[in-house]
């Protein structure tokens, strides 16, 4: 079975559903994926999951505080490569470059 892209929102998705405590495993069938592929996932853009049953810290986003390298707006990174902003991504500039 090959993995379908991540679009931002199910990247969103993922961090909200593993800040609410969710599982890998419950996120996947939220997001119709693979429990390894929401860890795989989750790992690139910095999620730690809240483990029930080591009772691990609970889930929250490592990676914040950017700004975003064309209009440098701060900015919410879902994936550690991503420097640019929603907005500056719907310009041309970005489009060409
Ligand atoms: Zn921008």
């Amino acid at each position: 079975m090959a993995e379908r892209k991540w679009t931002n929102d199910e990247a969103t998705q993922l961090i909200e559903l593993a800040e609410a405590g969710l599982t890998v495993d419950e996120i996947g069938e939220r997001l119709d994926r693979t429990g390894g592929a929401v860890r795989v996932k989750a790992n690139r853009i910095g999620v730690d999951f809240y483990v029930r049953d080591i009772g691990k810290f609970p889930a929250k986003r490592r990676s914040e505080k950017l700004d975003c390298m064309m209009c440098r707006l701060p900015m919410v990174s879902t994936w550690a490569g991503n420097r640019i902003c929603d907005s500056c991504k719907k310009t041309e500039l970005y489009r060409c470059s």
